[in-house]
């Protein structure tokens, strides 16, 4: 049982509630979306209030590599229609969603490449790049339709104190909620995981990913294309309006070098780390740094409590599986909340969450790993580690069925689904 200091005079009696979620980052929000129109009063808390995005805003610097698993929850939930057009109510319409067909992956220390080609594995699309902050808005819009969905918005939530029959959660406005599960998707610093007492092992990459849209000479050919440095990926991702999204992963103080570089400097040596793949770099948008870090928590659930998305696991954006690993997490857990309740059953009971534990921990740890082993090889400037490596991504791109294998994995289709990420 943990408790935060109860100083604030305005505490309420606590209102009741089947789940609260805290945090509506694009998990917590596609988890609310996930619970709607059902029979259970659902609670989304999210401290940052976010204003509506509409057409013609400038194209933010965070974007996210939505595989189709992500993409079929998204249409599942009502929310797709909404990123493929926003609109501002009168008559103003804008696609913010850019398909990508084709990857390009090569290594800078040695001639192995490979390239992905959506037609070549029988798919229509490797996958789609889309702003965080329009997937976001999207799904939070969608929420707040459901009439069992209550969105709380300004607001944190400040702590908790666990009962036998349910979690008191309280808001750091002095309101309070009582739980009957109390869902942390809070990211990857989450307060609720600290509360629960749960433990988080990992390390800190001694990277930081700098991010920023760019405008290239030649067009980005609706591929996503990566190049492996030795100090880390270079990554150009095509965005909806012919411009590409850099995440460019290196040390901490090279990154902070970047960030102070005016724009001409930062163009020229982001073409020449970038082989001028895309020609010259022509111009640049708001540049940010983010640590990276592999992290993850040994224990999702406890009776009354669920870790998902970041708050649970975070992995190395190398391959862009972060989100789409949460995505899977929402609405797992939301499959087997729906079918607890409709069983009679406690939805915060521990069976039930032990089975969400058991069903995503294997396939989050064998993604964490996957991305963690490429991070190392990719990372090596050892001859023989550089020789196998060009040696294997050659091979794997000759051999069309291991490809084919890749692809899948990469578009969120292997492993046991939930059922709001399989076809129709
Ligand atoms: C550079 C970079 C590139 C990436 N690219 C990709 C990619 O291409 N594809 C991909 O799949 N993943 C990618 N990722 C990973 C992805 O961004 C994360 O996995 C994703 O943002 C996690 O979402 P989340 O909702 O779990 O957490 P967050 O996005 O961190 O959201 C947590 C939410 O909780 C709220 N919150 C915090 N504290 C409280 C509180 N006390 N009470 C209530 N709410 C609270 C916050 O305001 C926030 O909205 C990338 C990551 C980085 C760093």
């Amino acid at each position: 049982m943990s408790m935060e200091p109860q100083t604030d005079e305005r505490r309420t009696t606590p209102a009741a509630c089947d789940v609260l979620i805290a945090g509506g980052g694009m998990v917590g929000a596609a988890l609310a979306c996930a619970l709607g129109d059902s029979e259970l009063r659902v609670v989304l808390v999210e401290p940052v209030a976010t204003a509506p995005l509409l057409p013609g805003a400038p194209a933010q610097c965070r974007v996210s590599a939505i595989a189709r698993a992500s993409q079929r929850v998204f249409a599942a939930v009502g929310a797709w229609e909404r990123m493929l057009e926003l609109h501002d109510g009168q008559g103003r319409r804008e696609s913010r969603v850019c398909a990508y067909r084709g990857m390009e992956v090569w290594d800078a220390g040695g001639p192995g490449r490979i390239h992905f080609d959506a037609a070549e594995v029988g798919e229509e699309c490797l996958g789609w790049i889309i702003e965080n902050d329009v997937i976001q808005a999207a799904l939070l819009q969608r929420a707040g339709e459901f009439a069992n969905i209550e969105r709380v918005s300004g607001v944190a939530v400040s702590g908790i104190v666990e009962q036998a029959d349910g979690v008191e959660v309280q808001l750091a406005d002095g309101r309070a909620w009582r739980a009957a599960l109390l869902v942390g998707a809070d990211g990857a610093n989450s307060q609720v995981r600290r509360w629960a007492g749960f433990d988080t092992a990992g390390w800190g990459y001694a990277q930081h990913a700098v991010v920023c849209p760019v405008r290239t000479a030649l067009p980005h050919a609706d591929t996503a294309w990566q190049r492996f440095l030795p100090s880390g990926p270079l990554a150009f991702l095509p965005l909806f309006d012919g411009r590409s999204s850099i995440v460019w992963s290196t040390t901490p103080e090279q990154a902070a070098r970047l960030l102070r570089l005016d724009e001409a400097a930062f163009a020229l040596e982001l073409g020449e780390a970038f082989e001028y793949r895309l020609g010259q770099i022509e111009a640049v948008g708001e540049r940010a740094a983010f640590p990276l870090r592999l992290q993850h928590s040994p224990q999702y659930v406890k009776p009354r409590i669920a870790l998902i998305g970041d708050a649970a696991h975070v992995v190395h954006p190398l391959a862009g599986q972060g989100v789409n690993l949460g995505l899977l997490d929402a609405a797992s857990l939301a499959e087997i909340v729906l079918q607890a309740h409709a069983g009679g059953r406690d939805v915060g009971g521990l069976q039930g969450l032990r089975h969400y534990e058991r069903w995503r921990k294997g396939d989050n740890l064998l993604m964490l790993a996957a991305m963690d082993g490429f991070k190392r090889v990719f990372g090596s400037s050892l001859a023989p580690v550089r020789a196998a490596r060009s040696a294997g991504l050659l091979l794997a791109n000759a051999i069309e069925p291991l490809k084919r294998l890749l692809v899948r994995r990469a578009l969120g289709l292997s492993g046991e689904l939930p059922r709001l990420a399989r076809a129709v």
